[in-house]
């Protein structure tokens, strides 16, 4: 069984395991295994899956397959397009570690870096819309308007009416999502023209600018009709239109979406991307997804952080206004550093250039005889002819994809990407032969005439060096895992390899267009059939959707299939959704968006499910009981003995189990869910399978269910009605080729190994850390799942420093913080995983005893208990530089321990103000005069 990859994949060498165990008291894996997992569910490895190939074999294998896949011309557009991506962001962000083994910025001090390119990001989507505020990412342009017309419902409470709004030239995956979302909100859609709307009965109203045909319409007097009746406006945009045509501001609109990824993002066969969403500062604090904003630390610096709901999304569980956790970080990065690169002139120089090309391939077919459908367009054009399906038939013939809009209309989108050959090649099919050239044909009164990028950040980095080191800049600024552990509880964040991320650069992966024709995505069908058949033996389910692209939207797509389930046995009143107290903040807020009611179960003093009270519950629900949601191993790091007491109970009384599967890590080759009793589960394919986490995104949470919940299933987000929850089918298919190659490389032993590894590990650390630190919980025979929890609260009594303080003092020892305070409050949760090796291990061990000590100084009144250096965590390197007035020394604060010396991370700004930054709310650039 050797495996030439999972020595580079597991952390500690087989010394390092022996003298772990030595350390645990245990003789082999095997036994550390029996001990922790419950015996009742202790299958064996029965995963038909291969043995791992070398690295080598591995990435000529997934060069094969995109090799298989058709790189077609492609016109299709509709929220797609082809794009240029600047050398210098591709190997600098997108090839880097620094920036995409990043995890979200929680912890800001270490993140400054990220947050202020999310900062840049809300900055050029503020400019390109004209609107007061943005977020700084969503998952996808059709879900940021189900988040856009979730958050009108909750902005527009003085309109009574259930109805919302679409403009009939609306893209059919947008409408398709929003039917996904608002069905079981008892949301009522209606698609209709907006022109000429009365605009009667209904709370907010959705057009899309340009619309789905290329058309660009002045919106602005069917805006302030809607106004006129109480009806707030939501507009999908274009960021590239939007630098040459009127913005949603200047039209009247309360809220803008869109996407994005025309900005350097490759199509990716649907993603990821980064999804925006921007509008008025009066619902500011409606806003959903993370918002970055400007605060200051305890010296008064300009400090970004996340703001408002942004951290409370999680812990408003049932009443939160929507369940994104993982978002697309690390595309908006990339969109934000495309359009600094780029700059306003090149951006509009870009956009021009698209434009003029589609003005010039619009008056040589109208030259031709052909008749446009659209009058004013900016890179879509859309003709009616009769022989609409023998012309598209014909392009494809030709290597070239067309979209066919109906019957008689095809449309062709021009993109940054597309070349004079190709648009000759393309009139060839209309049988025209030459390209008429034209300055563009956009009338004067839809012309945008604001400025837009003006801040020094889009002008300062245009040359390659000074783009080169702003990044390299940045990237300093944080800690990733190309620097040290981020032993993340829940988070699963290990080794992403270099041979994993490899594929994701091949075009035959990154250039498909997501409603490309199946015969040119050969590569991927294998690759995703490939990749399910493996999801399903990992777990025990017979199928698997690889539609919905983070864990959350897993869990809503998970959910509306039980209740699918449930309606397809007249048993559609059951609504009742059990959650108890630890799980993950996404499991309330998806059973909220999926139209159930949550019901708390209680956890023991053991942190196990109170099976009591679970049992009280179900029998005062069992006639509306529709589910339960519960994480496995525990949020609370154990592996529950009762698991499948818990199902049987579910099921006996009529319910379906959810099982959040955000904890797989601890289970793949011991133990399957599907076969102790749960129905369906999300995989988050950026813990278990190695998807790096980008700095909050992106991420994959693939659904696997049991044979009766199957046909229930998201469908084609391009056919109506058919509970799709993303805008491609196979979600952020791009990434997919990550956790394809993890498997292929780890195979049937690897991937049990790697399960062992990180439950020896996470023993080994649980022992080590309770000489100083109480673990929470431990199973029935004293061990540990993949992840333990050591409680502060004692010491924090004593001495007054808390869970929080330790957070920050880690940073000076270069290291993240582990999770703080989830699931219980007062607590970190460490999950080394199985990549870390003991050396690591050990230097996080080192730091956190130190830290310890430094704890009992305090305790012992050898130092004060608030100007300590626990207290004043972290330390900057500018404090060293001016006059040391701490009672403490330099080196106690700087260097606390040996191994600094060699590699000292020093974090730029000090512990930052969140109560400053939320009451003085700034979310966009600052310059100096701002701050002041
Ligand atoms: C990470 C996590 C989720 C949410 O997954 P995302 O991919 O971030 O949306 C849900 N439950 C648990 C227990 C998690 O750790």
């Amino acid at each position: 069984m050797s495996n030439e990859f999972l020595d580079r994949h597991i952390g500690p060498s087989a010394e390092d395991i022996t003298s772990m165990l030595n350390s645990i008291n245990c003789k082999t894996v095997d036994e550390v295994v029996v001990k922790t997992v419950p015996e009742s569910i202790l299958f064996g490895n029965r995963m038909d899956v291969d043995e791992g190939l070398t690295e080598r074999d591995s990435l000529e294998l997934a060069t094969k397959l995109a090799g298989e896949n058709i790189l077609a011309t492609n016109f299709i557009g509709q929220g797609y397009y082809g794009t240029l991506m600047p050398s210098v962001i591709q190997r600098n962000i997108l090839e880097n570690p620094g920036w995409y083994t990043a995890y979200t910025p929680y912890q800001a001090e270490i993140s400054q870096g990220r947050l202020e390119m999310l900062l840049n990001f809300q900055q050029m989507i503020i400019d390109l819309t004209g609107m007061d505020i943005s977020n700084a990412s969503l998952l996808d342009e059709p879900t940021a308007c189900a988040e856009a017309m979730m958050m009108a419902k909750r902005a527009n409470r003085k309109n009574k009416s259930n109805r919302f709004l679409i403009d009939s030239n609306t893209n059919a995956q947008t409408i398709t999502i929003l039917q996904t979302r608002a069905k079981p909100l008892g949301i009522e859609l209606v698609i209709e023209e907006i022109q000429n709307n009365d605009f009667s009965d209904c709370f907010a109203a959705l057009m899309q600018s340009p619309g789905t045909n290329g058309e660009v319409r002045d919106l602005s007097s069917d805006i302030a009709k809607a106004k006129d009746n109480g009806v707030l406006t939501i507009v999908a945009c274009d960021v590239l239109a939007l630098t040459l045509i009127k913005t949603p501001a200047e039209m009247g609109a309360d809220i803008a979406v869109g996407n994005s990824q025309r900005f350097g993002v490759p199509m990716g066969f649907g993603g990821p991307h980064a999804a925006y969403l921007a509008t008025r500062d009066e619902f500011k604090r409606m806003v959903p997804g993370r918002l970055i904003g400007v605060s200051q630390d305890v010296l008064g610096n300009p400090a970004m952080r996340m703001s408002l709901q942004t951290r409370e999304q999680h812990i408003r569980r049932d009443k939160a206004t929507s369940n994104i956790c993982t978002a697309q970080v690390l595309l908006a990065v990339l969109a934000a550093a495309y359009g600094i690169y780029h700059g306003a002139a090149g951006l509009k120089k870009i956009a021009s250039k698209v434009h003029t090309k589609a003005a010039s391939l619009a008056a040589s077919l109208k030259a031709a005889g052909f008749e446009l459908a659209t009058e004013q367009f900016f890179d879509t054009i859309t003709i009616n002819t009769d022989a609409a399906s023998a012309l598209f038939a014909q392009a494809q013939q030709a290597g070239i994809n067309l979209r066919l809009l109906n019957d008689t209309q095809l449309s062709i989108a021009i993109d940054e990407a597309t070349t004079k050959a190709e648009l000759l090649n393309l009139l060839g099919v209309f049988s025209v032969s030459e390209l008429i050239d034209s300055e563009g044909i956009l009338s004067e009164n839809m012309m945008r005439q604001t400025e837009y990028l003006t801040h020094s950040v889009f002008s300062d980095y245009h040359s390659e060096t000074e783009m080169m080191r702003y990044l390299k800049r940045l990237e300093n600024k944080d800690i990733a895992l190309n620097h040290s552990m981020i032993a993340l509880g829940s988070c699963t964040m290990k080794l992403n390899a270099a041979t994993q991320m490899y594929p994701i650069s091949l075009p035959g992966f990154s250039k498909l267009h997501p409603y490309a024709p199946t015969e040119q995505t050969k590569g991927y069908q294998q690759l995703f059939k490939d990749l399910e058949h493996s999801l399903c033996e990992v777990t025990g389910y017979d199928a698997v959707s690889l539609q919905p692209n983070a864990g959350s939207q897993g869990e809503f797509a998970g959910l509306l299939a039980i209740h699918a389930y449930h309606d397809s046995r007249g048993d559609a009143h059951r609504n009742i959704c059990l959650i108890p107290s630890s799980a993950h903040g996404t499991n309330p807020a998806s059973a909220i968006m999926a139209g159930m009611k949550v019901v708390i179960v209680k956890c023991d003093e053991a942190g196990n499910i109170d099976i009591n009270d679970l049992k009280a519950k179900v029998e005062k629900h069992a006639d509306n009981l529709s589910a339960i949601m519960v994480t496995y191993p525990s949020t609370h790091g154990v592996f529950e003995v009762e698991i499948k007491q818990i199902c049987d109970i579910i099921h006996t009384n009529g319910g379906q189990v959810y099982l959040d599967g955000a904890n797989l890590n601890a289970m793949v080759g011991v133990t399957r869910m599907g076969e102790f009793g749960a129905d369906v589960s999300h995989i988050n394919l950026h813990k278990t399978f190695a998807i790096p986490h980008g700095g909050g995104g992106p991420g994959m949470g693939p659904i696997g269910v049991k044979a009766h919940l199957a046909e229930f299933l998201p469908g084609d987000p391009l056919e109506k009605d058919s509970n799709a929850v993303s805008a491609a089918m196979y979600g952020s298919a791009s990434i997919l080729p990550i956790s394809w190659s993890y498997i292929k490389l780890l195979g049937k032993y690897g991937m049990q190994r790697s399960t062992e590894v990180a439950i020896v590990s996470a023993n080994y650390i649980a022992d080590a850390l309770a000489q100083s630190f109480p673990i929470l919980y431990r199973g029935d025979q004293g061990m540990v799942a993949h992840e333990c929890i050591i409680d502060i609260r004692p010491l924090k009594e004593q001495s007054g420093i808390s869970e929080e303080d330790i957070a920050k003092r880690l940073m000076d020892y270069g290291f993240h913080s582990p999770t703080m305070s989830f699931p219980v409050a007062g607590t970190l949760m460490i999950e080394p995983t199985e990549s870390e090796s003991k050396r690591e291990m050990d230097r996080f061990i080192t730091a956190m005893t130190s830290i310890h000590d430094e704890i009992q100084k305090v305790i012992d009144g050898r130092w004060d208990k608030d100007n300590n250096p626990l207290k004043n965590a972290p330390h900057t390197a500018y404090e060293m530089s001016g006059e040391w007035t701490y009672p403490y020394t330099r080196q106690e604060a700087l260097y606390p321990v040996e191994s600094l010396v060699a590699n000292k991370y020093f974090p730029p700004v000090k512990r930052i103000d969140n109560v400053y930054g939320d009451r003085n709310l700034f979310c966009s650039c600052i310059t100096t005069e701002d701050f002041a």
